[in-house]
Protein backbone atom coordinates (compact mmCIF):
# COMPACT_ATOMS: atom_id res chain seq x y z
CA UNK A 1 0.00 0.00 0.00
CA UNK A 2 1.68 3.37 -0.88
CA UNK A 3 0.81 5.16 2.65
CA UNK A 4 2.70 2.13 4.43
CA UNK A 5 5.37 2.43 1.98
CA UNK A 6 6.08 6.12 2.27
CA UNK A 7 7.01 4.82 6.19
CA UNK A 8 9.55 2.75 5.45
CA UNK A 9 12.31 4.71 7.12
CA UNK A 10 15.46 5.46 4.93
CA UNK A 11 17.41 3.31 7.49
CA UNK A 12 15.72 0.43 5.70
CA UNK A 13 15.80 1.64 2.04
CA UNK A 14 19.66 1.96 2.52
CA UNK A 15 19.74 -1.39 3.91
CA UNK A 16 19.20 -4.63 1.81
CA UNK A 17 15.89 -6.14 2.77
CA UNK A 18 14.41 -9.50 2.38
CA UNK A 19 11.12 -10.49 2.01
CA UNK A 20 11.34 -14.01 4.31
CA UNK A 21 12.94 -14.97 6.98
CA UNK A 22 14.05 -17.87 4.72
CA UNK A 23 15.85 -15.70 1.96
CA UNK A 24 17.57 -13.63 5.16
CA UNK A 25 18.88 -17.02 6.90
CA UNK A 26 20.13 -18.18 3.55
CA UNK A 27 22.08 -14.78 3.05
CA UNK A 28 23.03 -14.60 6.77
CA UNK A 29 24.57 -18.48 6.40
CA UNK A 30 26.50 -17.15 3.20
CA UNK A 31 28.06 -14.55 4.89
CA UNK A 32 28.80 -16.23 8.02
CA UNK A 33 30.76 -18.82 5.76
CA UNK A 34 32.74 -15.77 5.03
CA UNK A 35 33.29 -14.81 8.15
CA UNK A 36 31.10 -12.17 8.15
CA UNK A 37 28.87 -12.61 11.38
CA UNK A 38 25.56 -11.60 10.22
CA UNK A 39 21.61 -11.94 12.22
CA UNK A 40 18.95 -11.78 10.01
CA UNK A 41 16.18 -10.00 12.13
CA UNK A 42 12.19 -8.99 11.28
CA UNK A 43 11.91 -5.48 11.16
CA UNK A 44 8.76 -3.54 12.58
CA UNK A 45 9.30 -0.65 10.36
CA UNK A 46 9.08 -2.52 7.02
CA UNK A 47 8.01 -5.82 7.49
CA UNK A 48 10.73 -7.02 5.93
CA UNK A 49 14.12 -8.50 6.84
CA UNK A 50 17.67 -7.56 7.10
CA UNK A 51 21.16 -8.17 8.50
CA UNK A 52 22.83 -7.23 10.97
CA UNK A 53 26.08 -7.03 12.70
CA UNK A 54 24.50 -6.00 16.14
CA UNK A 55 22.65 -7.85 18.71
CA UNK A 56 19.62 -8.74 17.64
CA UNK A 57 18.15 -7.40 21.11
CA UNK A 58 19.68 -3.87 20.19
CA UNK A 59 18.54 -4.01 16.23
CA UNK A 60 14.86 -4.66 17.27
CA UNK A 61 15.35 -2.37 20.10
CA UNK A 62 16.43 0.60 17.58
CA UNK A 63 14.06 -0.88 14.94
CA UNK A 64 11.22 -0.16 17.25
CA UNK A 65 12.01 3.27 18.47
CA UNK A 66 12.37 4.16 15.09
CA UNK A 67 8.53 2.96 13.98
CA UNK A 68 7.36 4.93 17.10
CA UNK A 69 6.34 1.71 19.01
CA UNK A 70 9.08 2.22 22.31
CA UNK A 71 11.50 0.01 22.96
CA UNK A 72 10.92 -3.67 23.42
CA UNK A 73 12.13 -6.33 25.80
CA UNK A 74 13.77 -9.25 23.93
ZN1 LIG B 1 13.18 -2.34 7.69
Amino acid sequence: MRHNMAKIKKSCRDKKRYASRDAANRRAIELNRKGVRVKPYNCPACGGWHLTHRSPAAVLNAAFIEAGMGPVHV
